[in-house]
Parts: structure tokens; C-alpha cells; sequence
């Protein structure tokens, strides 16, 4: 009895169904949709589509009016659309967070192109270090690209590679926009907060180019932190599947650096190439003549960096040689000195000047960015 109802039940919905489905308008409409990202060229993919030599040229000829199609890319997205009956009724390509459209219009193809819709978001992050910054940050779901933004922020005042510790917090904000494919194209770190037991507080907001502290002084100085630069080393360290926590030694009037032999090192200010060779128990070495009367060397190299050479001008954050244990070294490691007109200074203790800084409406924005981000 149970079964029978049940029975009736099922063929009362199915009679329903079939009613709807005959009345109303087709689910989906009959075309076919081929979409994907370009593995070759635009004429080899239309190729495998099926079109004939005349349309693909008819394509391409229209295409070519607003598109170079030889900049086409693997990454670059596109979507073609098909009647059941094979005929190209629509093709988009995106490059460059353009779209371009081509309908058929009248024997031939008209393209029509637009700016991708992009969506604004942003992220705020807090974290407590319990092994490196960036195990901390990539652990927290910050992108690779925005934990070597906001090491460069600091990188002025904190090494990230030997001042880190455990129970140090960080805070970040960042604005970033996605295209409709969800890819992020844009990004930017608009406030960030270092507590360090080390380094002390720190803290940025965006203004302009540049990052500025709470009482509106830039975070950009003379000296980096340090000569081993936390962007320039992370694509070394890797490749190698390490979380980069460097040691620092002091045996001397200057500072060592433990680090594996090809570890990048850095200009830590703008200067001149005054030496690059061999000296004795230091191996390779370089000296940069600085503004001001400063000086730096960089002991034990493996190898200069190409273009390095007495005379040459070098950039802050330049690469100029990487580390080893040319001349008398017991491993590899930098060998990091400073002078001010011959007399060796303590790098680590040498007084932090801001280079310029910002007032008014500007300085107290800055204030706000920093006093509204969220700490830990
Ligand atoms: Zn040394």
C-alpha cells in the first residue's frame, strides 16, 4: 500500500517536470562555449577549432586593429563562443586588463574593447613570530609579494634576517584589486606595525611613493640595516626550501654574517667602487666610499657581481657580491665593516636619520593609518 502511494507520488512529480521543461524557454542556449589561456599562438588555437583559412584571417586582420597579437602570452585568457552549427559568434581575449571583443557583424568581425572590471578589497593581518617573519606571515595567508613589500618598508631600520625573535608581533594592512578571474593585479601595504624585543616598535603608513612614521619622518635612510637584504636573498634562500634566520657574529671592530656561500649581498648606501679584489686574509674584497666620509667593506666574497669594478656606481640595495670564504674564513660568511674617515663604528649602534619627512594634513593622515591598524 506504502509503495504503491510512493509510486503515484514520483510519476505525479515526473509528470510536473516534463510539463515544465515543455513550456518554458531552452535551459541553456545551444551554443558551445571553448575558453582557456593560449598554449600557442591565436591562429593555431582557431586552427584546432575548426575554422577554415578565410575566417582565421578575417579574425585576426579584425583583431590586429587594436591588439599586437604577437604579444600574446601563455597567461593571457580567452573565451571563444560557438553556435552548434560551428559559427564564431563571439571571441574575448584579456591582455593587459583590457578586454577585447569581436562580434560578428555583416561578413566580417568588429572588435570592441573595454577595461576589465577590477574589485577593490583589502586585508588586515596580525601574527606573533614563532620561527621567522616569513614562516609567520605565509602561515597567516600573506602572499609572498606582500612579506617582501613590508620587509622593504622596514628595511631602513629592522633586519628581519637576525633581529627577528620569538614573541616579536606584526600587523599589516594592505589594498589589492582582483580581475574576474580572481588573479590579484595590484597591491599595496598601506599600514604596517613591527613590535620587535630587539628592534622596538615600528610602525608605516603610505603616503605617496614613500612610507612615513607616526610623527611623519620617512622610514628611507642613509644605511640600510643590513648588507644581506631580505628581498634580495629570499629567491636565494628559496630555491633551497629555507626559512632565512641568519646569525651575526662579532669578533671584531666589524660584523660576520653567517650565511651559505652565493647568499647575495647588498650596497648598504648609495657610492663608488673603490676596491674590488683580493686582500690578504680577507679574501675578495669590496669597498664602497659612501657621502659624508663613510665607508663599507664586504670580506670573503665568493665573487664580485657583474659590472663590479673600482669606479663603478653602485645603488643601495645594489647586488654587488655574494657571500663565500675567499681568504682567511673559517666558513662561509660576509665580513661587514663601517668607517667614518678611518675610524671603524659600531654599525648596529650607529644612530637611525630619517631622510625627510612630511607635515599638515599629510603627517596627520599618516597618524591615523597607523593608529587605526589593528595590532596584536
Ligand atoms: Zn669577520
Amino acid at each position: 500500500m506504502w509503495a504503491a502511494a510512493c509510486a503515484a507520488a514520483l510519476l505525479l512529480a515526473a509528470g510536473a517536470y516534463f510539463f515544465r521543461r515543455a513550456v518554458s524557454a531552452p535551459a541553456e542556449p545551444p551554443v558551445r562555449i571553448s575558453s582557456g589561456t593560449f598554449s600557442g599562438s591565436l591562429d593555431s588555437l582557431l586552427k584546432d577549432e575548426g575554422l577554415g583559412d578565410a575566417e582565421r584571417y578575417r579574425v585576426s586582420s579584425a583583431l590586429a586593429k587594436g591588439l599586437n597579437l604577437r604579444r600574446l602570452r601563455p597567461e593571457d585568457p580567452y573565451e571563444l563562443t560557438f553556435s552548434t552549427w560551428g559559427a564564431l559568434l563571439r571571441l574575448t581575449i584579456t591582455k593587459d586588463l583590457q578586454e577585447y571583443t569581436l562580434l560578428p557583424s555583416s561578413g566580417a568581425y568588429s572588435l570592441s574593447v573595454s577595461s576589465v572590471e577590477l574589485t577593490a578589497s583589502s586585508r588586515i593581518v596580525t601574527g606573533e613570530i614563532k620561527s621567522s617573519l616569513w614562516e609567520s606571515m605565509s602561515s597567516s595567508g600573506v602572499p609572498a609579494a606582500v612579506i617582501l613589500d613590508y620587509a622593504d618598508i622596514f628595511s631602513w631600520s629592522v633586519d628581519f634576517l637576525t633581529e627577528v625573535r620569538d614573541g616579536d608581533k606584526w600587523a599589516l594592512a594592505w589594498d589589492y584589486r582582483t580581475d574576474p578571474s580572481g588573479k590579484v593585479v595590484y597591491q599595496k601595504i598601506t599600514a604596517a606595525y613591527y613590535h620587535g624585543s630587539e628592534s622596538g616598535d615600528k610602525n608605516a603608513a603610505a603616503w605617496g611613493d614613500g612610507y612615513y612614521d607616526e610623527k611623519g619622518d620617512s622610514l628611507r635612510s642613509m644605511f640600510l640595516r643590513a648588507p644581506l637584504h631580505y628581498r634580495r636573498i629570499s629567491s636565494f634562500f628559496t630555491a633551497r626550501r629555507f626559512h632565512p634566520v641568519l646569525k651575526i657574529f662579532r669578533p671584531h671592530y666589524g660584523i660576520d654574517y653567517a650565511a651559505p656561500t652565493g647568499t647575495p649581498v647588498s650596497a648598504i648606501a648609495d657610492g663608488r667602487v673603490t676596491c674590488a679584489g683580493w686582500k690578504g686574509q680577507n679574501g675578495r674584497l669590496i669597498i664602497l666610499k659612501h657621502g659624508g666620509g663613510y665607508e663599507s667593506t664586504y670580506g670573503h666574497l665568493s665573487r664580485y657581481a657583474k659590472g663590479i669594478r673600482p669606479g663603478a656606481r653602485v645603488s643601495q640595495g645594489d647586488v654587488i657580491g655574494y657571500v663565500g670564504a675567499s681568504g682567511l674564513a673559517s666558513g662561509p660568511h660576509l665580513d661587514f665593516r663601517l668607517k667614518l674617515r678611518g675610524t671603524p663604528l659600531n654599525f648596529l649602534k650607529i644612530k637611525y636619520r630619517a631622510s625627510g619627512g612630511i607635515a599638515g594634513k599629510a603627517k596627520a593622515a599618516v597618524a591615523a593609518a597607523i593608529a587605526g591598524l589593528e595590532k596584536p
